[in-house]
């Protein structure tokens, strides 16, 4: 018996109907993105394994467990991309992009690899729509229009429930010490935590606020905060930033216990999450990561950025509307006798030209037949050509909700379908 292939665990196929949510999802993004002065940087799909070792952190669990690696043929270790600023800034770094004059402003959209456990809104190749600005800026309204533009975003694809979080881990100057200060409460509670966390103690302190491990939660709750620890300039920049989401109206809450377990990580970090998800939530993370690129051999850089899941945007939206969100057909040929599909097949190609989507058959149909067929279709109309329309030069238009139909020029054909198609896209 020969073997019946199946996409890898923890992939999946995306098939119409749904790729036209993740088309109008991705479509929605680069009009959004694009209103902010952002740009598309397409990235390879996979880079040198040292480079995410460094800036992810070779002590995460993205790196150090979840990370698809492999030996080239010359024996360099390649991995595919768990996530983009990465690549976004060695980019930057390696073409120079900071000579260019003004903010560097980028998005990317497309697919990430971790090798996770697969479950409802965590994949091992997923989706990501993200977002960075580099430069030499660090102004508070710089992080909330980032924000902004995000939530625009999330509005504009029509997720209407969501929170935003956020959060500022100091820098360099005052974390250190609130890590210390952590530190030294964590040695007091040390028996009551899991293995996880325990060792985090040493390693990475910050990172035991992110445990989920609900017997872990009473005590995290207790620790210190750091933002009572915050020095007065990232006070200062916390608080400016809280007034610039004021002053746009953009409702968040602060939650202390959202961190980044990265040195390079400095102040501003947010989140979005999304109800209806489980433990799968968090549709966005991102955050202010001032030292990255000079970490990378760079000049220094100020950076700024979001990562937004598309996976879990798209559970999240079909919560809010069943439609299906099927791309719309707007016109099914209908055609009798070899002179009609002569006929068809050239006004078929001039409505393409139009934009017009058009579906044509090329297996002769009777008439009742292929109305059923273009009415399974969803089609918008359907166009009849027969003996009569070859015979007065014209088509007959048949609206396939009120079944009404004329018969009308070729020109007048167009115009009227140009008309309605554009009706439609402005409708999105
Ligand atoms: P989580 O805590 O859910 O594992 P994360 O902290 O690993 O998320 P980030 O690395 O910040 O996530 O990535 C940004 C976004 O990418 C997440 O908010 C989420 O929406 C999405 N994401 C991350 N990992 C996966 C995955 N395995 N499958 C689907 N989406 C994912
Ligand atoms: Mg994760």
């Amino acid at each position: 018996m020969t073997h019946r292939f199946q996409a890898v665990k923890g992939t999946r196929d995306i098939l119409p109907p749904e790729s036209a949510l993740w088309n109008r999802v991705e479509q929605t993004a680069r009009r959004v993105f694009a209103t902010y002065n952002f740009q598309e940087i397409r990235l390879p799909l996979f880079e040198e394994t040292e480079l995410f070792a460094r800036s992810v952190g070779a002590d995460t669990d993205i790196v150090s467990k979840e990370m698809y690696s492999f030996e080239d043929r010359d024996a360099r270790s390649l991995s595919l991309r768990p996530e983009a600023t990465a690549s976004v800034v060695r980019a930057y770094i390696q073409h120079g992009l900071h000579t260019r004059p003004g903010l560097t402003k980028l998005y990317y959209i497309g697919p990430m690899f971790r090798r996770e456990r697969p479950q409802k809104g965590r994949y091992r190749q997923f989706y990501q729509v993200g977002a960075e600005v580099l430069g030499s800026s660090d102004h508070p309204a710089l992080d909330a229009e980032i924000i902004e533009m995000l939530l625009v975003f999330l509005d504009r694809c029509g997720l209407r429930e969501y929170t935003l979080y956020v959060n500022s881990i100091g820098c360099s100057d005052c974390r250190p010490k609130y890590i210390e200060r952590l530190r030294g409460e964590l040695q007091k509670v040390k028996d009551q935590l899991g293995a996880d966390s325990r060792r985090r103690i040493e390693t990475n302190p910050l990172r035991v606020l992110d445990s989920k491990l609900p017997e872990e939660q009473p005590i995290i709750e207790k620790l210190p905060s750091i933002l009572d620890h915050l020095c007065d300039a990232c006070r200062d920049h916390f608080q400016k930033f809280q007034q610039e989401l004021k002053d746009r109206s953009l409702a968040y809450e602060i939650n202390k216990r959202l961190v980044r377990g990265l040195d390079y990580y400095i102040r501003t970090t947010f989140e979005v999450t999304a109800p209806g998800l489980g433990a799968q939530n968090a549709i966005c993370g991102g955050g202010r990561y001032d030292g990255l690129a000079e970490l990378l051999g760079g000049p220094p850089t100020k950076g700024m950025g979001f990562a937004l899941g598309t996976d879990r945007l798209l559970l999240a939206l079909r919560q809010v509307e069943e439609s299906g969100g099927k791309d719309q057909l707007d016109v099914f040929m209908v055609w009798l006798g070899a002179s009609a599909l002569r006929a068809a097949r050239m006004l078929a190609r001039r409505l393409r030209e139009q934009g017009i989507s058009t579906e044509l058959l090329y297996e002769e149909t009777k008439l009742k037949k292929a109305l059923g067929l273009a009415d399974k279709s969803s089609a918008r109309y359907a166009v009849l050509i027969g003996e009569d329309e070859l015979a007065q030069n014209k088509f007959t238009l048949r609206d396939m909700r009120s079944g009404q139909q004329r018969a009308m020029s070729e020109s007048a054909l167009l115009r009227e379908l140009a008309a309605s198609a554009g009706a439609s896209a402005a409708e999105e």
